[in-house]
């Protein structure tokens, strides 16, 4: 069903209810457009007659309910027409959730929030994209709670975010990432200070749920929480804490037996817990290409998205002027431990880092905590649970002159002085 369509590209005619996915090569660029009838990416309806762009290394598919025509132009790895798709099953999904809301409107109660979980690459962010542009699209004001923090759809990796969903995703670009709330991890796996990851869990629920006290829509809108691929041990704990901590109603379990059978055990009764097929569109990305990804979200940040681009500024920040923290001290045995303290306080422990070469190309979050906040042993609190105001990269360090370069996206002076430091690092080459 396709065929050439001349210089314009490659036409492909799509019967109602199947999908184009196509994959664009590294170094490359492919150029989508619909030619007739409906069809969306994941859950976002394309415009006729407008050229959608997709980046080296996209993955993507076209779906149509209707059937339709498109064309692509570029070189795709990879582009071929699937009737096998479980798209139908998470549009039940999503009027089974939508129910939910407007019973939630008619009771006065809350909607649902809803946990997507699965092994790694099983097209958990695109699910939760596409119940997200479901809902929005008929109105409501989901939240989509993003705990992966290896790969955010929200925020640079390393961190863990609430975002308000208020108009479809770009084709292009995703999400528009207006205001959202972010907070400090500090790495890409949650095993590096799961007790950290709990904690931000729990901050997050309770920021959400003090916003849904006072806010109707949100409320009722109720959230999409994506969560890591790490599902054994402590990741899968992890998973436990996160759905006690939001209260969740649903969990959607995508491709594995085991874990769905697990939580429907653990989980209380009421929880909904339902698995899901994975796509067979759903690419397993290799370690490289996911920390392509994360440098991508990363220059992103600083650099803009293709055509809105950022000027990012490099200015010296003198040490004197602020104070670094990484959280969580080296554990140390239990014998060691002072009276009264415990390994989670260790876990938790904001420890001065004093500026040194290695510093350089690691990213520091700009904590909004009040600079004139006191730091003690029993104070880290306000700083964890502060949000993120930014991020910034140091590009240099000269300890003679007691100063280090760093990008930022905003010129001097730094908003707040309180920085954190993560494990990722970020390379500048532009
Ligand atoms: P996870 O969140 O489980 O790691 P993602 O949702 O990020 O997985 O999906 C992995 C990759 O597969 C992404 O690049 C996504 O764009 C792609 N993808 C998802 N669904 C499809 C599909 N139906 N066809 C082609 N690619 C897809």
């Amino acid at each position: 069903s396709s065929g050439s369509a001349g210089t314009s590209g490659t036409r492909f005619d799509l019967e109602r209810e199947t999908e184009l996915r196509f994959e664009v090569e590294a170094g490359e660029r492919v150029q989508l457009e619909l030619l007739s009838g409906l069809a969306e990416v994941f859950g976002s309806e394309l415009n006729r007659n407008k050229k959608y762009t997709f980046g080296p290394g996209s993955k993507i598919a076209v779906f149509t309910w209707q059937g339709c025509s498109v064309s692509l132009s570029g070189k795709t790895e990879v582009a071929y027409i699937s009737k096998d798709t479980p798209m139908l099953l998470y549009l039940n999904t999503h009027v089974a959730l939508e129910q939910m809301r407007r019973q939630a409107e008619k009771d006065n109660e809350r909607g649902p929030r809803v946990m997507v979980v699965g092994p790694t690459d099983v097209g958990k962010s695109t699910v939760c994209r596409v119940l997200l542009n479901y809902a929005v699209r008929l109105g409501r004001r989901p939240t989509l709670v993003e705990l992966d923090v290896g790969q955010s759809s929200v925020s640079v990796p390393g961190t863990m975010s609430a975002l308000c969903i208020e108009r479809p995703a770009d084709v292009e670009e995703g999400f528009s990432v207006q205001a959202p709330l972010v907070f400090h991890f500090g790495s890409t796996t949650p095993g590096t200070n799961i007790k950290l990851y709990n904690k931000l869990t729990s901050s997050l629920a309770e920021v959400f749920s003090q916003r849904c006290e006072v806010n109707r829509r949100a409320s009722v809108g109720g959230c999409i929480i994506n969560t890591c691929g790490w599902v054994k041990g402590s990741g899968y704990q992890a998973l436990v804490h996160c759905a006690s901590a939001f209260q969740v109603d649903v969990v959607l379990v995508l491709d594995q037996e085991r874990l769905y059978n697990e939580l429907k055990r653990d989980l209380p009764h009421f929880v909904r817990v339902v698995l899901l097929p994975k796509s067979g569109g759903v690419v397993e990305r290799s370690k490289d290409c996911r920390r392509e990804t994360r440098d991508e979200k990363i220059r992103e940040y600083f650099y803009g998205f293709r055509a809105t681009s950022f000027y990012p500024h490099a200015f010296d920040v003198r040490f004197s002027e602020v104070r670094i923290y990484k959280i969580g001290a080296p554990s140390i045995p239990d014998s060691c431990l002072p009276l009264g303290m415990s390994q989670d306080d260790t876990q938790l422990k904001l420890v001065p880092v004093s500026p040194g070469r290695d510093l350089t190309h690691h990213v520091l979050s700009v904590s909004s905590v009040d600079d004139d906040a006191e730091v003690g042993a029993g104070q880290s609190r306000g700083i964890l649970e502060s949000p993120v105001c930014g991020f910034i990269v140091v590009t240099a360090v000269d300890t003679q002159a007691q100063v280090m370069t760093v990008l930022s996206p905003a010129p001097r002076p730094l908003p707040r002085h309180t920085l954190l430091i993560m494990d990722i690092r970020f390379i500048d080459l532009k």
